[in-house]
């Protein structure tokens, strides 16, 4: 039965060796892999992207739950033989591609409503993900997105602490850690420990921003020079007048001198309306 073969049992059918460049660490402890589809809260119609099946143990999990699940793999070897390591679930269609090559609007032909993403993600792709879904037109409902530990804690900081990833994801959903994962529950272990984040995504982002390129314009400007004051760093960014940023800052409430890392997401959205009002 496939259900009881192992990430090794599997290797070692197929001839293959995990490849370290895409980020292969298979994850084969079972209580972990069904914390994280737990986390997912499935229901019966629900439309799943996985992104890298991997092996399919997680999707086969998925399937069992959920409606349809698309598993989208990058490495041809593992994409031309999960279908027949998961023959025995019919709800599953497996893609050969790049996820961030595909517009999600085109991923579920017909679709009427909402999808969930359920990924243990290569760790140097977890930023582009994040931008290239929440970002995206056909954005999903809810994200389960297994990744590095470190990166799970800056996606959840808080003002103090923030950055140009979390305030990106924070405006599109609200993330938080649902389990820590060690090293040792994946085959081959990766060198750093990991962690499960769910963020549900808002239906709309509720800050009152129109113009969201402009809007991260000036959020990326308060970034780019990271422990400068923003009134430095904006002026810089943005290449206007240093008197006309803390004219901006100063009507936003926002004293000039603080740092792009101390601002919530709400004095975010107050000083980019305050420096549209002044153009
Ligand atoms: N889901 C499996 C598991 O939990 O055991 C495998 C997870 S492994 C950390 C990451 C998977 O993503 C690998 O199978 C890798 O080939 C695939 N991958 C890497 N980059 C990708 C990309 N850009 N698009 C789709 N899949 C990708």
């Amino acid at each position: 039965m496939n259900e009881k073969r192992t990430i090794r049992q599997l290797l070692r059918e197929y001839g293959l060796q995990p490849r370290k460049g895409l980020g292969q660490n298979f994850l084969e402890d079972p209580a972990t892999l069904q914390r994280i589809v737990d986390a997912a809260e499935l229901v019966a119609d629900d439309l799943v992207l996985e992104i890298g099946p991997g092996l399919g143990t997680l999707t086969r999990l998925l399937a069992t739950r959920a409606g349809r699940v698309l598993a989208v793999e990058l490495d041809e070897r593992l994409a031309a033989i999960l279908p027949d390591i998961l023959a025995d679930c019919p709800n599953v269609a497996v893609m050969h591609g790049d996820i961030l090559a595909l517009d999600p609007a085109g991923l579920f032909p017909g679709r009427t409503r909402g999808y969930k993403v359920v990924a243990n993600l290569p760790y140097y792709i977890t930023s582009a993900v994040l931008r290239h879904l929440l970002e995206s037109q056909a954005r999903p409902s809810l994200l389960v997105l297994t990744v590095q530990r470190e990166v799970a804690q800056r996606l959840v900081a808080v003002p103090g602490e923030m950055s140009l990833l979390a305030v990106s994801v924070q405006f599109y959903g609200q993330p938080r850690i649902v389990a820590r994962i060690p090293a040792g529950a994946f085959y081959p272990p990766p060198q750093v420990d990991s962690a499960v984040v769910r963020i549900d995504v808002y239906e709309r982002p509720p800050l009152p921003v129109d113009d969201v390129t402009g809007f991260f314009r000036v959020v990326q400007a308060g970034f780019g020079q990271r422990r400068k004051q923003l009134r430095n760093a904006l002026s810089h960014g943005l290449n206007r007048p240093i008197e006309e940023i803390v004219a901006a800052l100063n009507r936003a409430g926002i004293d000039p001198r603080r740092r792009a890392e101390t601002l919530s997401l709400d004095e975010w959205a107050a000083l980019w309306q305050a420096m549209t009002a002044a153009e």
